[in-house]
């Protein structure tokens, strides 16, 4: 079944809201096997929202409308969906005393307006808010010859996912057919996006019943892989077999089949070799440290690091000899493999990790370009680093920047 997603109020057409709430649904809706083909935004706007109605009447099995639930007079949605199907709205006797205690609980007094949010639809049924005061509503009936399901839901985030989760799930599941869908997704670090797709691209493109999404981030790539057939085992063996053909092509640039962050990947291989971690940042300027301590228990191999913006805290913090900044400047092979061994030695952790770059838009040069990053890692044994040279604005390559580093540590530990 397609479903459409109708989320309405005129702050989320604005550049200062946006509609979140529709990427919710949409992971839930396509877990039941449904597909999500139509969204759209509307502002508060009867004539607007009727319209928006009808069309998605004319178009999908479900739609799901959210907001406008309040009970102020921008709130319309379930005027406007009355109107669009032909049906009467009528005032919950029931729903408004149960406000009025709810009030009375609070110890407050209910302006009239609130009176409002008890309109149902004729015909639907009532799902309750836990969360606020507006109810949201169930609709199935036949219009224009077919069956639907349309749901009202309230539009404040939490109060969504409660409705969802509690009131509408376990009742969409029983509406639908059962679904059978298999899903995968394998990471891949450090490939430019076009470099991936033009090798995978032949092999998912013989796998026509797998959908297959690329999506691409700063230093790293996300392939999600989704089949639906008659049967879970089915679906499982294509997803399975074309991640495996993927996961051959494209090597040891696979950091994670199942779903791990490529920190959480860092992390575990630490743990496995009882291994600790120290590290000196200058252009990532703390970045990769947030990703190493946004894991729980990440004090066990995360023993700390400094972020070393000035020559002298490269000298003062890390160890990094003055003579070798003058000589060879603050961005260079030799200061970020300095920076590794210096935090290393400073900490005494197995592994020292040293970046140092031009981040931009300024500061770049014929000689050390914007986007020029080395990436240091030592072991007390071998520093190895990498130059890499980075496009895209400031926060894009320090993301590669942090990227990169994680990849160096992850590889010297495999
Ligand atoms: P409403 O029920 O339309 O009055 O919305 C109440 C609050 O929920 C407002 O602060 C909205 O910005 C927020 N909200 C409404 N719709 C969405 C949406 N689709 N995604 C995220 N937030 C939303
Ligand atoms: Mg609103």
């Amino acid at each position: 079944m397609d479903a459409e997603i109708i989320a309405i109020g005129s702050e989320l057409l604005t550049p200062f809201r946006q509609d979140t709430n529709s990427l919710y649904l949409t992971g839930h809706l396509n877990q039941l096997g449904v597909e999500v083909a139509f969204k759209t935004v509307v502002g508060d706007t009867r004539a607007h929202l009727v319209q928006v109605a009808k069309t998605a009447l004319s178009r999908t099995d479900m739609i799901i409308l959210i907001g406008g639930l309040g009970p102020t007079e921008d709130d319309l949605t379930r005027e406007a969906v009355a109107a669009a199907l032909g049906l009467e709205l009528r005032r919950d006797p029931e729903l408004v005393a149960a406000l009025y205690a709810r009030f009375a609980a609070l110890r407050r007094q209910m302006p009239e307006n609130n009176e409002r949010q008890c309109d149902v639809i004729a015909g639907a049924a009532v799902l309750p808010n836990e969360q606020g005061t507006a109810p949201g509503q169930w609709i199935e009936g036949n219009y224009a010859g077919r069956k639907k399901i349309i749901l009202l839901l309230p539009g404040p985030p939490w109060e969504l996912r409660l409705m969802f989760e509690k009131q509408v799930l376990e009742r969409l599941r029983a509406a639908l057919p059962p679904a059978f869908i298999a899903t995968r997704i394998i990471k891949v670090a450090m490939v430019p996006e076009s470099t991936c797709d033009a090798r995978i691209a032949p092999i998912y493109k013989k796998y026509a019943d797998v959908q297959t999404t690329i999506l691409a981030d700063a230093g790293e790539i996300q392939l999600h892989l989704r089949s639906r057939t008659d049967s879970l085992a089915a679906a499982q063996q294509r997803v399975d077999a074309l991640a495996d053909e993927l996961e051959d092509e494209l090597g040891d640039t696979v950091f994670s089949t199942g779903g791990e962050s490529l920190e959480q990947i860092v992390a575990y291989y630490l743990e496995m070799r009882g291994a600790t971690i120290a590290v000196a940042e200058s252009c990532t300027g703390g970045m990769i440290a947030e990703r190493l301590t946004s894991i729980s228990g990440s004090s066990r191999y995360f023993l700390g690091g400094a972020v070393v913006y000035s020559n002298e805290l490269k000298t003062a913090m890390a160890d990094v000899p003055e003579l070798l900044i003058a000589q060879h400047g603050a961005v260079s092979k030799q200061v970020a493999a300095a920076l590794a061994e210096g935090i290393r030695r400073r900490s005494n952790s197995t592994i020292g990790v040293g970046v140092t770059g031009v981040a931009g838009p300024t500061g770049g040069t014929e000689e050390k370009p914007v986007g020029l990053v080395f990436h240091a890692v030592a072991d007390g044994v071998q520093t190895e680093v990498v130059e890499r040279k980075f496009i895209g604005d400031r926060e894009r390559v320090r993301r590669w920047a942090m990227r990169q580093a994680l990849d160096l540590v992850r590889r010297k530990l495999m």
